[in-house]
């Protein structure tokens, strides 16, 4: 099986305490016991959450995705959230409807439900789909600009790293701080992007599985990328707009994210909301060599395995175990991965 050779960051995929214990760079492990309180404290909430699912139709769902929908949704479940589904697709030179089309189909096809039903195949218009909202994150782009914090940027990545002379640190974090070059240029070239001034202060957060992190987007990322040279609303600010006017209060996502954090907080900020949603970054599925599972790892899309004939119990089962969930890749619904994992995290 060639899954046996996929390693959750750094440690044997085979036990299932795996899925939690991913040792951090910070050399801290989560374990069950981070899962249970996790779990406690949104219990805790008054108010009823809201968590979101927010693939990019940019390819086909596969095994590393699964992994993140195992754990969206048994967490959900637990603590009672509502799942939204949105399409990600703010770049419109990357994604696809055959993708958007494929997302749905696997959805169903894997037994999953989500809580805006009236998001469906091919229903147009919708404020899940965020081509579908551009009027929307121009008019906060306007209000910004009456602020005074928004000025376009004409730097291309090369000219930023030409300017820097350095290059990205790692695979997860291949950004470059913007050096602020363009902030009082007032370039008015129509291949100009937009960036958003960020203050240089350091946002702190409670993720409910790493537990306190402090970041300092400023010197992360810089001034932030809201829309490229090529006219598209960047990740950042579409995906801080949406969590706003969904009102999604939970953020259940991989580690791979986990820098985009204290940006979006402070993006939100900005927009005028104090009160950041929970954080709950979860270990993600690599590949042998540590990257992430992509389509340019080769992983096999759950798309073609549903072609193949495959079950999606035969596919659940497969992800369970490569996300040490399961000690075999025997079939398994996703709601029996449910109890495993939270039948576990009664007992630590
Ligand atoms: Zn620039």
């Amino acid at each position: 099986m060639q899954f046996h050779s996929f390693n959750l960051l750094n440690i044997d995929a085979h036990d299932l305490l795996t899925i939690l214990e991913y040792q951090q760079s910070r050399g801290e492990k989560i374990t069950l016991n981070h899962l249970k309180n996790a779990i406690a404290k949104l219990k805790s909430q008054r108010a009823p959450l809201i968590t979101r699912f927010a693939p990019s139709p940019t390819g086909y769902l596969h095994l590393g995705h699964l992994g993140h929908i195992l754990y969206l949704w048994t967490i959900a479940r637990a603590v009672q959230a509502q799942i939204i589904l949105r399409m990600e697709d703010h770049d419109q030179t990357r994604c696809k409807p055959k993708y958007e089309n494929a997302i749905f189909d696997d959805l169903k096809w894997l037994g999953l439900n989500w809580s805006n039903q009236s998001f469906q195949k091919g229903v147009q218009g919708s404020s899940f789909r965020q081509s579908d909202c551009l009027e929307m994150y121009a008019f906060q782009i306007q209000q910004l600009k009456n602020q005074n914090v928004i000025y376009p940027c004409c730097c291309s990545r090369k000219q930023l790293q030409d300017r820097l002379a350095q290059k990205p640190a790692n695979a997860f974090n291949s950004e470059l701080a913007y050096d602020g070059f363009c902030r009082d240029k007032n370039t008015t070239s129509k291949n100009a992007g937009l960036r958003l001034t960020l203050d240089r202060e350091s946002i702190a957060f409670e993720d409910l599985l790493m537990g306190k992190l402090v970041q300092n987007p400023h010197e992360q990322c810089g001034d932030i990328l809201i829309k490229d040279r090529n006219n598209n609303y960047t990740y950042q600010w579409a995906v801080t707009l949406d969590d706003l006017r969904h009102q999604i209060n939970l953020v259940i996502r991989g580690q791979d994210l986990v820098a985009s954090t204290g940006r979006q907080i402070q993006m939100q900020r900005i927009l005028g909301e104090n009160l950041p949603p929970h954080y709950l970054h979860h270990p993600i599925l690599t590949d042998s060599a540590g990257l992430k599972l992509s389509k340019s790892t080769k992983a096999t899309s759950i798309a073609e395995r549903r072609a193949a004939g495959q079950s999606a119990e035969a596919v659940i089962g497969i992800a369970a175990h490569a996300f040490g969930i399961t000690d075999n890749n025997s079939p398994i619904s996703v709601g029996e991965v449910s109890n495993l994992i939270l039948d576990k995290v009664h007992e630590a």
